[in-house]
């Protein structure tokens, strides 16, 4: 009897394991039935990949070819290979490289007449300006055209440099300022060094006039102030000799802007109308930020 119901047992487990097999089989051949046609349908809607090899003969076909084919072809695919690296342009420094050089830890342009020829522009030094700025990381010298209207031509690049008087004056050599005397754009502190002022909080800031930084007293309340009548070394914080004329510093625009609303604020009664007025126009600025004439670009224009 107990054998009986071990056989029973028995045949219903291994019935049940069969039917399991068969209904996992058969899902089991739908599913590869199904992933075949996915992966069918799949390789008919996936635009060919581009491999390397491809690429490099796409590109070698010269620049004005393989934006052709970049725009009718890659636009449509809109796929490439990840290991492909895409450089379209890759050598179109070549052509501009023998107006350039190397001294020493810098890079500079030797020739800027010949390399605005190849750009087709034509270089008059009246039209261009020459902005010195420098980053964290670099010191750059930048040929800016007067009114933006072309773009912009690298004059000289020195990675991990300061902005020194050394430097400067190295690279004004290099890139021939002496002969084509451009005018010179930057922050007050480049300005301070070309036109070797001392660097540093000191009395005569002021590469213009004698305006003396210590007496806070006076300081928008007296009007005139002596012009500099030279910028010589050892006099009235002049430490070298100046690299540029000092006529031919452009003051940078944001600092006019600046300068003019806090000398405009500073002229108004604290108790005045007008006063009162811009402490309504801004009602989240301290009454004291609002006497110090500190504003920003944007709220200045609210007011112009
Ligand atoms: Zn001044």
């Amino acid at each position: 009897m107990a054998m009986d119901f071990l056989f029973l047992n028995l045949r219903t487990i291994l019935f049940c394991a069969l039917t399991t097999m068969t209904v996992f089989l058969q899902t089991a051949k739908n599913n590869s039935h199904h992933l075949q046609e996915m992966q069918t349908t799949c390789r008919a809607q996936t635009p060919p990949i581009i491999r390397a090899q491809k690429a490099s003969s796409l590109t070698s076909s010269g620049i004005s070819d393989f934006q052709k084919i970049r725009q009718k072809v890659w636009q449509k695919w809109n796929l490439l290979h990840h290991s492909v690296k895409v450089a379209t342009f890759r050598t179109r420094n070549q052509e501009f490289e023998q107006f350039f050089k190397t001294v020493g830890y810098f890079i500079c342009c030797k020739d800027i007449n010949g390399l605005m020829d190849a750009m087709h522009m034509r270089h008059r030094p009246e039209q261009w300006r020459l902005f010195i700025d420098a980053s964290k990381t670099s010191l750059k010298a930048v040929h800016l055209h007067n009114g933006n209207k072309l773009p912009s031509i690298p004059a000289a690049y020195a990675p991990s440099t300061k902005e020194t008087y050394s430097t400067m004056n190295n690279i004004l050599v290099e890139v021939d300022y002496k002969k084509y005397q451009w005018e010179v754009w930057g922050d007050f502190k480049v300005t301070a060094v070309l036109l070797g002022l001392q660097a540093g909080y000191t009395k005569y800031s002021c590469f213009l006039c004698e305006w003396d930084s210590r007496t806070r007293g006076t300081h928008y309340s007296r009007k005139h102030w002596p012009h500099r009548q030279s910028l010589t070394p050892g006099m009235k914080n002049v430490i070298h000799k100046p690299l540029i004329k000092p006529s031919k510093v452009l003051p940078p625009p944001i600092h006019i802007k600046l300068g003019l609303m806090k000398n405009f604020v500073k002229a108004l009664g604290v108790k005045g109308l007008a006063f009162t007025y811009l402490c309504g126009k801004f009602p989240r600025l301290t009454f004291e930020k609002v006497k110090a004439g500190v504003f920003i670009g944007p709220q200045i224009r609210q007011l112009f």
